[in-house]
Formats: structure tokens, C-alpha cells, sequence
């Protein structure tokens, strides 16, 4: 896994070169400093950790769309394999950290994202590697939980899951609808029907029947010049789509839903999949995390203490062994 990799280089370029957001109402703008009040006072002296996991076939958007989400370039080295080598890739996990600040209200975001997802021949086995992920970062919060530093523990755990659906299709293909099902118990999933601008209107509303009225969203890194104003779009022939245009698509939605329940997707990670996580735990291994920590405590020092005897064996053999015969 290639955690964080060249973050930091990320996060200077993308501070110096990002385009500003905009706060205006007029503008529509909606951003995380505009948490409700009292989260906004707790968030702007705490910071808000928020982790979100992008999955979906390679292609899709994913990227594109995360980008003009939080106006930031995640993936500028990003390398993308070809046909031949996809046959037998399997998923990968990889995760980004940004910090963003907003009127005084910082954001540690984390993107999860999964590439190799969807790609393989045999593709049955392609979101194990991700429930491993997700119940890897719930097992870290337990024990950090359970240790003794418990008011500085990073929350890596995964509060949403961005899951595309191809716009290409009649519907779910059944690697959406298994994976669904398999992760639903454990992360909230958001579905969104990707590149909705190739989409006619009646494609759009029947897609959006069959699979759960999900958000049907355009990404886009390129700002064009429209009527005298800079903005996010995607340039055809015959006109621009408008990513923060709401008669153009749902992007807008997408990221006023993202924003404004942040702490609810929070919440019901903490109350309920996390606590899902630890009963189950709970029940395989009959005993909490805390005890398992004494347990293993208890096992260290008596190793320990059977080094120490050990090496002092050690010395006095040499010591008997230096003192020969003769010397005495
Ligand atoms: P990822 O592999 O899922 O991360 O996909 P990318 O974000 O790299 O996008 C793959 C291709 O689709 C690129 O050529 C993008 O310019 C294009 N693309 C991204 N978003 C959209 C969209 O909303 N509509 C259309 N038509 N193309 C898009």
C-alpha cells in the first residue's frame, strides 16, 4: 500500500495552484465552513479528519470528480496500466491526505482510492482486498481506542464510499450489486452514476430508476470561459457542460450532501458500523481488545525477563571461560 505517497510535495503545489473557491451565495457555493455552528466552533478547534473512499471501474472519473469536489490535484503522477497488464491485476489501495482550510475551519481529508477495481477477468475476488482495508482501520481505532493515549488518536476510518456506476450500461452490472451488499454493514455508501453528460435526459431519469435514484455527476480540472466567467466545464463541439450548473447534473447535490453531513457520516460510522465491527470482533475472539492488550503486555515482559536471564548466563559463562586453569 502506498500511503500518503509524495503528500506533502502535493499539498505545497496544490495550495500555490489551486483555484480559490468561491463563497458568495449567488455562487451557490457550499464548503465545509458551512458546518452548522456548533460543529463549525468544535471543527475550527479541533480540525475535522474526514476519510472517503472512492471505488469503480478505471476510467469512470473518479479522480476527475474528487479533484473538483475539493479543487485539488490528488493524483498528478498517476500512472495508468494497459490492457494486458489489467488481466491479472488485483485491487490496490491507495491513500491521500489533504489539508484544506476554509474560513479558519481545517479539513484533514483523506481519499481512499482502489485502483485495479473492476479490471481483472475474474473479478469475484476484487473487493475482499477493501473489506480488508476498511476492517484494518477499525481494528487500528479499537486499540488505539483502548490505549492510553485515547484524546490524540487519528480516526482513519472510512466515513463514506463513493461507489460509481458506469453510464454505459442498462443498470447494476452484478459486480455493483455484490459489492453493495457485501459492504453496506460496513461503510456508508454513496452511488453515483459517473459522466452523466453522456447521458440524454431519458437515459439519465430511467438509470437513475433502476438503480436507487443515485447522484448522476460530471467531473472536470478545466475552467472555460463562459458569458465572461470562469468556470468548471467539460468543452464539446456543440456547447459546455457546467459541473456546478444544477440543470447540467448533480454535482452541486453530491458535494452540498457531502458537506452538510459530513458529521452525520461520522456518526453513523462510529454508532453503527464500528460498533457492528466490535461486537463481531467481540464475539470471535470472546474477549475485548483491552484485555487482549494486558494479555499481550503480560507475555512481553516475561519474555523479557527471560532475555535478561538469558544473557546473564551469557556473561558468566564467558567470564568462566576467560579464567583458565592457568590463570589462577
Ligand atoms: P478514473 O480512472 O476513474 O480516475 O477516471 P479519470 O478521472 O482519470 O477520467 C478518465 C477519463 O474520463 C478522462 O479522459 C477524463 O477527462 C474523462 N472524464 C472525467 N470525468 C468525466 C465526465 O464527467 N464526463 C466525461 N464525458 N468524461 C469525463
Amino acid at each position: 500500500m502506498r500511503e500518503g505517497c509524495g503528500a506533502e510535495r502535493r499539498i505545497a503545489a496544490w495550495r500555490r495552484e489551486r483555484p480559490r473557491p468561491q463563497f458568495s451565495d449567488s455562487a451557490g457555493y457550499v464548503g465545509f465552513a458551512n458546518l452548522p455552528n456548533q460543529v463549525h466552533r468544535k471543527s475550527v478547534k479541533k480540525g475535522f479528519e474526514f476519510t472517503l473512499m472512492v471505488v469503480g471501474e478505471s476510467g469512470l472519473g473518479k479522480s476527475t470528480l474528487i479533484n473538483s469536489l475539493f479543487l485539488t490535484d490528488l493524483y498528478p503522477e498517476r500512472y495508468i496500466p494497459g490492457a494486458a497488464e489489467k488481466i491479472e491485476r488485483t485491487v490496490q489501495i491507495e491513500a491521500s491526505t489533504v489539508e484544506i482550510e476554509e474560513r479558519g475551519v481545517k479539513l484533514r481529508l483523506t481519499v481512499v482510492d482502489t485502483p485495479g477495481y473492476g479490471d481483472a477477468i475474474n473479478s469475484q475476488d476484487c473487493f475482499k482486498t477493501i473489506i480488508h482495508y476498511i476492517d484494518n482501520q477499525f481494528e487500528r481505532y479499537l486499540h488505539d481506542e483502548s490505549g492510553l493515549n485515547r484524546r490524540h488518536i487519528i480516526d482513519n476510518r472510512v466515513h463514506c464510499c463513493f461507489y460509481f456506476i458506469s453510464p454505459f450500461g442498462h443498470g447494476l452490472k452484478p459486480l455493483d450489486v455484490e459489492f453493495m451488499k457485501a459492504l453496506h454493514g460496513k461503510v456508508n455508501i454513496v452511488p453515483v452514476i459517473a459522466k452523466a453528460d453522456t447521458l440524454t435526459l431519458k437515459e439519465r431519469e430511467r438509470l437513475k430508476r433502476r438503480a436507487s435514484i443515485p447522484f448522476a455527476v460530471i467531473g472536470s480540472n478545466q475552467l472555460i470561459e463562459v458569458k465572461g466567467k470562469k468556470i468548471r466545464g467539460r468543452l464539446y463541439p456543440w456547447g459546455v457542460v457546467e459541473v456546478e450548473n444544477p440543470e447540467h447534473n448533480d454535482f452541486l447535490k453530491l458535494r452540498t450532501m457531502l458537506v452538510t453531513h459530513m458529521q452525520d457520516l461520522q456518526e453513523v460510522t462510529q454508532d453503527l458500523h464500528y460498533e457492528n465491527f466490535r461486537s463481531e470482533r467481540l464475539k470471535r475472539t470472546g474477549k475485548p481488545v483491552e484485555e487482549e492488550v494486558v494479555d499481550k503486555d503480560r507475555i512481553l515482559q516475561q519474555k523479557e525477563a527471560e532475555l535478561r536471564r538469558m544473557q546473564e548466563m551469557i556473561a558468566q559463562m564467558q567470564a568462566q571461560m576467560r579464567m583458565k586453569p592457568g590463570d589462577d
